[in-house]
């Protein structure tokens, strides 16, 4: 294993005091059973026990800049079992929101933005969601279900049903299970014309104020319906 460099210039001590209070990391024991249950220790020569180390010694830009973070799976097997209670998913989470959102890797803050701004992942326009739930809807009623209507933005609705974008944009078909479920259980339901994304990607970026927005804009729609239960169909 590499030999850990101390750095006495710590560029960004804010990161340590940010996730202080809430990942405990200063309780730590270097036991190591975090790292012995991770998924992916050892990949890159990075494993949650390092990683607390690293931050504890004022080494976290070198966290923030190592690509480890979003290799973590989230898992928080790290976390349930660690004897003193360090939060390392919270750790991480804040290390991957640390990033500058243009140097996240890949494509999932672009999915996470799409979200803010239209509503879904996959950027369908209101009218395109309401033809693609109808589209399956009356395909159900030709084929299995006589009489069978999507129940779209009915208000007073017990079940607000919220949906991957992956189903209307590329499965649509997988829509027909989700209807059968509801129709099946005999349940007021209703499917929202916007806002019904069952993802949040900005939970996984660490971009907490789009995790927060797109959260809130859900809610509000559910409120503004008078709906009583969200049910993530994911
Ligand atoms: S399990 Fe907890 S106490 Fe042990 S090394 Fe990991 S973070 Fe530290
Ligand atoms: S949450 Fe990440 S660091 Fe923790 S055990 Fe899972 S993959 Fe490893």
């Amino acid at each position: 294993m590499e030999t850990i460099r101390l750095r006495k210039d710590s560029p960004d001590l804010k990161f340590r005091d940010l996730v202080l209070p809430l990942s405990k990391l200063n309780l730590c024991l270097t036991c190591g059973t975090c790292a012995g249950g991770c998924p992916v220790s050892d990949w890159e020569g990075m494993d949650p026990r390092k990683l607390i180390r690293m931050i504890a010694l004022g080494m976290e830009q070198e966290v923030i800049d190592s690509d480890w973070p979003w290799q973590c799976t989230e898992c928080q097997r790290c976390t349930w079992v660690c004897p003193m209670g360090v939060n390392l998913g919270q750790i991480i989470k804040n290390a991957r929101g640390a990033r500058p959102r243009e140097e996240c890797p890949g494509e999932i803050q672009k999915t996470a933005d799409n979200h803010r701004e239209m509503g879904n992942n996959m950027r369908l326009t209101i009218e395109d969601g309401i033809e693609t739930f109808e589209w399956m809807a009356e395909e159900l009623e030709d084929e299995q279900i006589p009489g069978f209507k999507v129940p779209i933005d009915k208000e007073g609705a017990e079940f607000y049903c919220t949906i991957n974008s992956k189903l209307p944009q590329y499965y649509p078909g997988d829509l027909q299970s989700i209807y059968k479920v509801f129709h099946a259980a005999k349940v007021d339901w209703t499917i929202p014309s916007q806002w019904w994304e069952g993802t949040n990607y900005a939970m996984f970026t660490g971009d907490f104020d789009t995790w927060e927005y797109t959260l809130r804009k859900q809610v509000d729609r559910v409120h503004e319906m008078g709906c009583k239960t969200m049910a993530y169909t994911e």
